[in-house]
Formats: C-alpha cells, sequence, structure tokens
C-alpha cells in the first residue's frame, strides 16, 4: 500500500516508556531541500518543519535542518495526489541533502474535493513520502475551510510524512519498530555523512596527489 496519508491514518501514539529507555545518542541534522509551491513562504516552512523540530528533534536528538529553500509551483492541471507525487518524483535529490520536503498550497479544487470526500466517506489525502526511497515527501502548507474534521492539521501531516521518510510505518501501535527504524536511520546518516566529506577533502587535492591507496580508502 502506497504511503498516503489520508484522514484515518495513523502510525503509533508516542510510547514514552520506551523512548526514554533509548539511548539516541548525539544530536544529528538531516539536511533537507525544502521547496515551497506558490504562496508558501520560508516563514511558513520552517514553521511546519517546527511540528517535527521543536518536539520530536529532541526526542530523538534528530533534527530536519534546511538545506535550501527553493520555489517549485504546482500547476493548475496538477490536481490528484499522484500528479502531485509524480512532480516531486521528477525532482532530482541534489548531493546537499538528504531528504526533499515539498510543501503543496491548497487550492479551490482541493477545497470542493475536500468537501465531496467527506459528504462520500473517502480519504482525503493530504500528504505523501516515496515508498521507495524515503527521501522524498509532500504535505499541504495550508488548510481548506471544509467541513472534513477529521483532516490533520498541516503540521501534524508533515510530521507525520517525517516520520515516513525515517522508515517508519502505519499502525506500529507500539512504536518499537519506528524507534527501531529512527535509531538505524541515524546509524546510516553518521557512516554516510563521514564517507560523504572524506570524498569532499579527497577533492579538493590538487590533481595527481590522488593515489590508488587513497582512492580505495574512499571506497570502504
Ligand atoms: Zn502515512
Amino acid at each position: 500500500m502506497p504511503l498516503l496519508l489520508a484522514a484515518c491514518t495513523f502510525i503509533g501514539v508516542d510510547n514514552s516508556a520506551l523512548r526514554r529507555s533509548i539511548n539516541w545518542g548525539s544530536k544529528q541534522a538531516v539536511p533537507t531541500c525544502v521547496y515551497l509551491d506558490q504562496g508558501v513562504s520560508k516563514e511558513d516552512a520552517d514553521q511546519l518543519l517546527g511540528w517535527w523540530n521543536d518536539r520530536e528533534a529532541a526526542w530523538y536528538r534528530l533534527e530536519f535542518v534546511p538545506a535550501s529553500y527553493e520555489p517549485l509551483k504546482r500547476d493548475s492541471n496538477e490536481f490528484f495526489y499522484f500528479q502531485i507525487s509524480a512532480k516531486l518524483q521528477a525532482v532530482k535529490r541534489p548531493d546537499r541533502c538528504l531528504k526533499q520536503i515539498w510543501f503543496v498550497s491548497r487550492n479551490f479544487s482541493d477545497f470542493m474535493y475536500g468537501g465531496a470526500a467527506n459528504v462520500l466517506g473517502l480519504p482525503e489525502i493530504v500528504g505523501w513520502t516515496d515508498d521507495a526511497t524515503r527521501t522524498k515527501a509532500w504535505a499541504y502548507a495550508n488548510v481548506t475551510l471544509d467541513l472534513n474534521q477529521l483532516v490533520m492539521s498541516p503540521g501534524a501531516a508533515i510530521r507525520h510524512e517525517i516520520y515516513h521518510l525515517l522508515g517508519c510505518d502505519h499502525f506500529d501501535i507500539t512504536m518499537g519498530n519506528c524507534y527501531e527504524a529512527i535509531q538505524n536511520f541515524k546509524t546510516w546518516e553518521r557512516e554516510y555523512l563521514s564517507a560523504y566529506s572524506m570524498i569532499d577533502v579527497a577533492k579538493v587535492q590538487p590533481p595527481g596527489q590522488l593515489t590508488t591507496a587513497d582512492a580505495s580508502d574512499r571506497n570502504r
């Protein structure tokens, strides 16, 4: 099942006893490329990321830090969630970031759909994470005034997607798998970033100085 966030879906409930029993290690930052739809400001994005960074970041010692903010406009013919997702899928992840998050403006069509979904009992999609790589996610940046009381706030939606980005899945009631996924991500990220900066250091060496031994060291 794709990682869509509809009103009735949840990951799990904070299990503070288990969470506190875990040694979350040192503080880490996740360099994140932030994309802004028309009408969404850098401040809006920071505020929405705050839903993670003001609470979870301290819990897990893992903060989502914007590496860049770039405009990415949703076209008026991009209405369905899979069109929005396809647009983000097409944006290649730059080396400077490990995750890509797009804050999408809700428009009048979404408002109509939200109303219709409410009447018809359909789930209203408010966010998405790519299943395959868990590097890309989007969420709406604003709420429409529809009747669907069950729709999550945009802040709660992006927080939900960030859990997915870290490898958490739905209906992990005790959060055991999710906490393990976050620890695994942190371990992976530490190794990845240290290898990555080694390559950067190697790059600044004058040409011709890199021996075969150096090159093989870097590939370990
Ligand atoms: Zn979800």
